[in-house]
């Protein structure tokens, strides 16, 4: 059945993040944060179970439907949209925003689309080879259906371009780095860019004026140190691989473990990336990703999972420290996505013990579950702690439509 045509504000903008075998979109007005219709197609490509959840208009459906490509995703997604009264070739569409993994030496700034842009992506791609390949192809399925719209690249490397020298370099042959582009990318940084903007917002301060530690904890995590509104470090690197323990990445992990698995456990390289980014992290330790289950396992007295936790937590707060350090004044500690917007236990642990350091969480406060940016510190808490929810949608459609407007 076919809703009535709903009315696009003209300038909104579709957010696409095409993974391998997983298409998300968002269809926002990046200037009112109307969120018309929103959704995820997966297991793209696989033989069975591919399907797409889908929500517009109030209405949430699952559709479960062959997509053997991102471009069959895309057609589908069309159609469902059509069904809900909306057309994207006729909504006056400012641009697709498209969320683009590594970015490379070269962009460092939301870039149009065009030929020679894709053929950068491309370029770059050894660099990122679980994501920008599907990057492009997600790229490429959209433009053939909106060949009329803007498309725009929002690199998640892009806010750590400027990271200064001395936390974007490795102690690694000068010549080798330069060669194979190898510095600290960085990642999730439209997470931070948005999020750390978000917290100066919320403490009613300029951004310019607020030191602040981001700690974006999802299933991939990372830590930022932010001064003054520019990151001074952070904790991925070269790949996401680097840094906090993930849900299913190492995180830091001795560079010679890799010599050891090959030599002598005989592993390839795609094996050892494989376990690295897939069979290591949370799930490597207790078998589960998901900290919901991590956390009511710790409960539950179970040894493998506190043991994950743990290792978790030290590394999470080995991180706070440092750029405790190097921030020099801290005046916010900042928790986003989905492990620090909603476990309670994980962001008391993470800041126990530091009242010293002018860090006091509130008990109460840490409880209170909202979608809202809140407070979680003491009042007599020198440092701001806060919870602020990400939204990298949104973040992505205000870029893509600022450079399309020419701002
Ligand atoms: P993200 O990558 O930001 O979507 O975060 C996903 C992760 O957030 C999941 O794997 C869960 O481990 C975690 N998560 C979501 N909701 C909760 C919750 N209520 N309590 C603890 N962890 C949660």
């Amino acid at each position: 059945m076919t809703a009535p045509k709903v009315d696009i504000a003209p300038g909104a903008v579709l957010v696409i993040n095409a993974g391998s075998s997983s298409l998300k979109y968002q269809l926002i007005d990046p200037h009112t944060e109307q969120v018309y219709a929103d959704g995820l197609a997966e297991r793209i490509g696989e033989p069975t179970g591919s399907a797409i959840t889908h929500e517009a208009n109030g209405r949430n459906r699952r559709i479960d439907v062959a997509l053997p490509d991102h471009a069959a995703a895309i057609a589908k997604v069309a159609e469902l949209l059509r069904e809900d009264g909306i057309f994207l070739r006729e909504s006056g569409l400012a641009a697709v925003g498209h969320r683009v993994v590594h970015g490379g030496r070269t962009f460092h700034a939301p870039t149009v689309i065009d030929d020679e842009v894709r053929a950068e992506i491309e370029r770059i791609a050894p660099l990122a080879p679980l994501h920008n390949p599907p990057n492009l192809v997600g790229i490429q399925a959209v433009s053939a259906l909106l060949p009329d719209v803007p498309a725009v690249g929002i690199f998640d490397t892009a806010f750590f371009h400027d990271l200064p020298a001395d936390a974007a370099t490795y102690a690694l042959d000068a010549e080798v780095a330069q060669k194979y582009a190898i510095r600290r990318y960085g990642f999730h940084g439209t997470s931070h860019q948005y999020v750390s903007r978000r917290a100066a917002e919320f403490l009613g301060r300029d951004y310019g004026d607020v030191n602040q530690i981001v700690l974006h904890l999802g299933n991939g995590a990372s830590a930022s140190a932010i001064r003054g509104g520019r990151p001074i470090d952070t904790s991925m690197g070269m790949t996401p691989l680097e840094g906090l323990v993930m849900g299913t990445r190492t995180g830091d992990i001795d560079p010679g473990i890799a010599f050891q698995l090959a030599r002598v456990g005989g592993m390839s390289i795609d094996e050892i990336d494989h376990l690295y980014n897939k069979r290591s992290g949370l799930k490597g330790l207790s078998g589960d990703n998901d900290f919901r289950a991590i956390l009511e396992r710790v409960d539950a007295g179970d040894e493998a999972a506190a043991l994950a936790y743990h290792v978790y937590l030290h590394r999470l707060r080995h991180y706070l420290g440092a750029y405790m350090i190097e921030l020099g004044r801290v005046d916010a500690i900042v928790f986003t996505a989905g492990v620090g917007e909603n476990a309670a236990p994980v962001r008391a642990d993470a800041l126990a013990h530091l009242e010293m350091y002018g860090i006091e969480i509130d008990p109460d406060r840490n409880a209170v579950r909202s979608p809202e940016p809140r407070r979680i510190s003491t009042d007599a808490s020198s440092v701001a702690v806060l919870v602020v929810p990400t939204n990298e949608e949104l973040e992505i459609a205000r870029q893509a439509a600022a450079v399309v407007a020419g701002a």
